[in-house]
């Protein structure tokens, strides 16, 4: 009897033991199957993500590629649109691996900007995969924002006939990307056109000066002492349109950066000339452009700012800024 009712009891008791593993193998599953879970970090986070939802809840949702282009268009859009730039302040934009966050803003985006011209479509293509993975179409999700700019061609050996991205680096071209940026967020979002156009004026004015401002900038400077030297060859279009040469240790970010060829070249360049400044860029490795100046003992003169704006609060964080700093440091540094 005892014995009985031991069996019987220990018989319930491991069916309930056995019911309590699989409620918690089905809790278990659940939590696994569904962030939501119940631990007390997790509903912190719940509600920030929610809140987050909520506060860009009616916002459109835009991406861009670059520091350049989240600046243009925060300059037109202010906190109208729910904005996420991708390449990240002080990275080179031509070459980079998107991260998780980036492909689910991406794929969730109402309107994606990118340069074009063989920035983020050049090199590692990393765009190109972005958009496509995002099952994104041209000119109905993204849009360059250089379209419609004169396109300058690279000079180099493998490069020839391939676009030159830096188009931005001409004023009168940054004020371009504005437009064509003010024109999608208008045709994505009409509710907001006013602010927009109203916006895109006020900048694009500020812009023109400092591009009427450039164009004086060099008169004074003497043709041997006129060469813009960086690292990448990123300024024929601001050449182009200032009427100052430049010279590179290499063409493109794309290509091999310094070898001992592209080096020597460029210090027989200097030696030959009576260029008194050199600049490196603040999105690229400084270690040849060092090399350069020792080998061909012209200083280093600044930073400067071409594929990325500065870090916010220092000097040159925005396009604006970073042009000013540019042409400024450019100019002081050649009239030496
Ligand atoms: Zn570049």
């Amino acid at each position: 009897m005892n014995n009985t009712w031991k069996t019987s009891k220990q018989s319930t008791f491991s069916f309930l033991l056995k019911l309590v593993a699989m409620l918690s193998l089905v809790m278990m599953l659940g939590a696994c199957g569904n962030s939501a879970s119940t631990s007390k970090t997790d509903d912190t986070k719940q509600t920030t993500e929610k809140a987050e939802n909520m506060d860009s809840e009616g916002k459109l949702k835009v991406v861009v590629t670059n520091s350049i282009l989240a600046d243009i268009t925060k300059n037109i859009a202010g906190d109208l649109i729910d904005l996420h730039s991708i390449v990240p302040i002080g990275q080179d934009p031509h070459e980079y691996e998107p991260l998780p966050e980036d492909v689910q803003k991406t794929t969730r985006a109402d309107l994606i900007i990118y340069n074009g011209i063989n920035l983020e479509t050049g090199g590692n293509a990393w765009f190109t995969k972005l958009v496509k993975n995002a099952n994104k179409e041209e000119n109905k999700d993204y849009f360059a924002a250089s379209d419609g700019v004169e396109i300058i061609h690279l000079e180099g050996k493998g490069e020839e006939g391939k676009e030159d991205p830096h188009a931005w680096l001409n004023l009168e071209n940054g004020i371009i990307y504005a437009q064509n940026i003010a024109k999608q967020l208008i045709a994505k979002d009409p509710e907001n056109k006013d602010a927009y156009e109203k916006n895109l004026k006020a900048y694009t004015e500020k812009l023109d000066e400092l591009d009427k401002e450039a164009k004086e900038k060099f008169n004074n400077i003497p043709d041997s002492k006129k060469l813009i030297v960086t690292s990448e060859g990123c300024f024929k279009y601001f050449s182009k349109a200032y009427g100052v040469p430049s010279a590179y240790i290499w063409e493109i970010n794309t290509e091999e950066e310094g070898t001992p060829d592209q080096i020597k070249d460029l210090v027989r360049k200097l030696r030959e000339s009576e260029v008194p400044a050199l600049f490196v860029e603040s999105s690229v490795d400084d270690r040849p452009m060092k090399t350069v100046s020792k080998d061909a003992g012209v200083p280093i003169f600044a930073k400067i700012f071409t594929d990325s704006v500065a870090n916010p609060g220092e000097e040159g964080d925005s396009y604006y800024a970073m042009m000013k700093w540019n042409l400024d440091k450019i100019s002081e540094g050649l009239a030496q």
